[in-house]
């Protein structure tokens, strides 16, 4: 048997549980299994951790950044994001850290945003893990990045300093808060949503509902605007492919 799984607080009926078993069924492969471990407590996962019949696991709200030191090590970007989303059991029982959300933020931006030459700029809704992900990816891509927060710590601004200045000038703005999100579908980030024009790119992580408020706000303003849904696919290919590396 090939055991995976996927570890968080409250799971019900997982994206990554329902991707897996489909996959398995196409590949037709019988002795792979994937469950959902949900834990009340993050100590709870000592234990899960050493039934080495389980292989790989991914990682959801709220531990991303509570498994680190559970682990055995972290590959280098993973490390940099402080946040880890996969865990690959090595062969020689090792459990090691990754963040494949970089990597389905990345891969998913290919067609969409099409922002070159310098002076690219973003705003980042929020401060989670999710946002350390994606601010990772735009640094490399060699973004300037602004956090906006709900309160003023670290360097980030607040929403009421979003004015229209600031608005014009950011080519991509990234909701990486969970505003939106089902059943709270007219929940959405307070920006002044008036003063959007098409240079500006909106990517909503949240992906259920598909059109989210802040993404409807967007189009009705002409911005080209993407939900999250191909990021969790690719994160989960990423997983996939380090599992059977
Ligand atoms: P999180 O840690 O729970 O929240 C992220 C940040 O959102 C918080 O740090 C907070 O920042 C802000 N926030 C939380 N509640 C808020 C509220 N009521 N109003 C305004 N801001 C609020 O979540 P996360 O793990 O970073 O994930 C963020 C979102 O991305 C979730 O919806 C998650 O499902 C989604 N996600 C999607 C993918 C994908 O593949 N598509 C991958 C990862 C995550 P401040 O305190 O600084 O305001």
């Amino acid at each position: 048997m090939k055991k995976y799984g996927l570890i968080g607080k409250i799971l019900g009926h997982s994206f990554s549980q329902d991707y897996f078993r489909n996959k398995f069924n196409v590949l037709n492969l019988k002795d792979h299994t994937y469950e959902n471990f949900e834990l009340k407590e993050i100590e709870q996962v000592s234990l899960l951790l050493k039934d080495d019949s389980i292989g790989g696991f991914n990682v959801t709200i709220p531990y991303k950044e509570a498994i680190i030191p559970y682990l055995d090590g972290l590959d280098g970007v993973a490390k940099s994001i402080g946040a880890v989303n996969t865990i690959n059991r090595t062969k020689e029982g090792a459990l090691i850290g990754f963040n494949t959300d970089q990597i389905g933020f990345r891969n998913s931006l290919d067609g969409f945003l099409n922002v070159s030459g310098s002076n690219k700029s973003a705003l980042i809704l929020g401060t989670g893990g999710a946002a350390k992900a994606v601010e990772y990816v735009l640094r490399d891509m060699d973004f300037d990045i602004q956090y906006v927060s709900r309160t003023s710590k670290n360097g980030a601004i607040t929403y009421d300093q979003l004015d229209k200045e600031r608005i014009n000038s950011t080519d991509l703005i990234v909701n990486a808060t969970p505003l939106g999100t089902h059943p709270n579908i007219n929940d959405c980030p307070s920006i002044p949503y008036e003063y959007l024009t098409e240079r500006q790119h909106l990517y909503d992580l949240v992906y259920n509902p598909e059109w989210t408020k802040f993404l409807k706000f967007g189009q009705q303003n002409s911005c080209p605007v993407q939900n999250g849904l191909k990021m969790l696919q690719l994160q989960a290919e990423a997983a996939w492919l380090i599992w059977n590396a």
